[in-house]
């Protein structure tokens, strides 16, 4: 079958699948999850459809292994509700149900109608979908999803995978491609932009034509996004482990600068040093990940913005504030602008600020500051952070050195002391987003 084509107008017209049957794809029950497999079972037993869909369709058929499962199904959430006893409905714009295993949940959405179909349940704003609760069909549902390849579903009752826009041509192909006209999709949801950026990454999959030329001219339009939102996707784009390739491809799509716009200010000016700072935390990040070491979003927020802080502090400083004056002043002004684009929450920003106000502690080496400096619970981060620095190219091998030697002498101290908490494991238990 021919893929869907933006300018195809059959994407709007109910049109016949391809029903790939078991015997034509490898996808085994045995690579679902328990979890998933009985809700899937216990709606298809109670007269429902049920269809596994998205993301863990398409991480099966490529041989990953799936991050969450998501259902489909025809029953309404209250009638979903009345099947499971561990089900929660959710989301106010999406009414979803999530059902609870233990430390697992299973999504399970009800097929939503075309998004051309407006009533009291759907509302669009200047293009956006604001609220979207009007129930269709599977052929209705299919449309609403982004790209093709989340949009297979795998059909609990005869293990068939369903395939309505050619996704299947496209996951074997490697392409990443919106359904429907780009442009549209993405004026109705902008975080579909950065959903290509994490997509295509994630799966080294190229980004089609008319799905990538619409993000150079629609960039702009992350600056509408809610800076919560912006916080969930900021978590998946850079704890994925390919934080690196997202950096450069959200820099070469000009997104980053709707997202951090104080740090591409700095870029512009000193692009080399900055980069160069950038390039080795995510580097950094990536390799911890993979090694299943813990990483902190706070030290990424401490990299990401740490050049605006020094020329805040420069600023302060030559208006006549000490140094240390200087640099919580600085840290200050700099998160409180930052969240205005993305919400960091408290306790990550608060870590950044103290590997900040560190930076500046560890210039004093005299007496017992140093040994008061090592008892602080974020002088590890604050030590890898000042590392970090060096190796970007800031001038302070002699100041690493006396601190390698010092740490070296005391790392006892330093465990004792060391920050747990607010530390983010990749593979713990994330919350599920909302989806649009
Ligand atoms: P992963 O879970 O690996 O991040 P996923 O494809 O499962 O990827 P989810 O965010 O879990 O992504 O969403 C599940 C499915 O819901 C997607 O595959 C897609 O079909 C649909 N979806 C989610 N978010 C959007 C959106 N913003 N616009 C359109 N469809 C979406
Ligand atoms: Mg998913």
């Amino acid at each position: 079958m021919k893929p869907a084509h933006p300018e195809d107008n059959v994407t709007r017209m109910k049109i016949p699948p391809r029903i790939i049957p078991r015997s034509e794809h490898h996808i085994s029950r045995s690579d679902i999850s328990d979890n998933a497999l009985k809700v899937l079972y216990r709606l298809s037993n109670a007269g429902f459809k049920a269809y596994l869909v998205g993301g863990g369709v398409r991480d099966l058929l490529l041989g990953h292994k799936p991050k969450d499962f998501d259902v489909v199904t025809d029953a309404r959430p209250d009638q979903v509700r009345e099947l499971f006893r561990n089900c929660r409905l959710i989301g106010r714009r999406f009414r979803l149900a999530h059902i609870r295993f233990g430390d697992e949940i299973i999504e399970v959405s009800t097929f939503r109608a075309a998004y051309h179909v407006t009533d009291g349940e759907r509302h669009i704003e200047d293009g956006r979908i604001i609220r979207d609760n009007i129930y269709g069909d599977i052929d209705d549902d299919v449309w609403r999803r982004d790209f093709t390849a989340n949009s297979l579903f795998y059909n609990i009752d005869d293990q068939s995978i369903v395939d309505y826009v050619g996704a299947m041509a496209d996951i074997e192909a490697s392409w990443l491609r919106m359904i429907g006209d780009p442009a549209e999709r993405y004026r109705e949801d902008p975080v579909r932009m950065l959903r290509a950026i994490r997509f295509s990454v994630k799966l080294d999959f190229k980004i089609h034509e008319d799905t990538e030329k619409q993000i150079h001219e629609l960039n702009h339009l992350l600056n509408d996004i809610p800076p919560a939102r912006l916080f969930e996707e900021f978590m998946k784009l850079f704890m994925s482990g390919k934080s690196l390739k997202v950096y450069h491809l959200l820099r070469e799509f000009s997104l980053f600068p709707h997202m951090f716009p104080l740090t591409q200010q700095i870029l512009e000016q000193d692009e080399a040093r900055v980069d160069s700072l950038l390039h080795r935390v995510f580097l950094n990040t990536d390799e911890r990940i993979h090694d299943d070491k813990p990483v902190s979003p706070g030290f990424l927020i401490a990299a990401l913005l740490w050049p605006s802080v020094m020329e805040f502090m420069e600023e302060y400083k030559s208006n006549g504030l000490a140094d240390q004056d200087a640099i919580m002043l600085a840290s200050d002004t700099v998160i409180s602008q930052q969240i205005s684009s993305i919400s960091f929450p408290r306790r990550y920003t608060l870590m950044a600020r103290d590997i900040w106000l560190l930076q500046s502690r560890m210039k004093h080496r005299r007496g017992k500051r140093p040994m008061r400096l090592l008892s602080h619970p974020r002088f590890k981060a604050a030590y890898d952070f000042l590392l970090l620095r060096a190796e970007a190219g800031e001038n302070l091998q002699e100041m690493v050195d006396w601190w390698s030697d010092f740490a070296n002498r005391y790392q006892d101290i330093i465990e004792q002391n060391r920050h747990g908490r607010s530390r983010f494991r990749p593979s713990g238990r994330r919350n599920k987003s909302r989806r649009s």
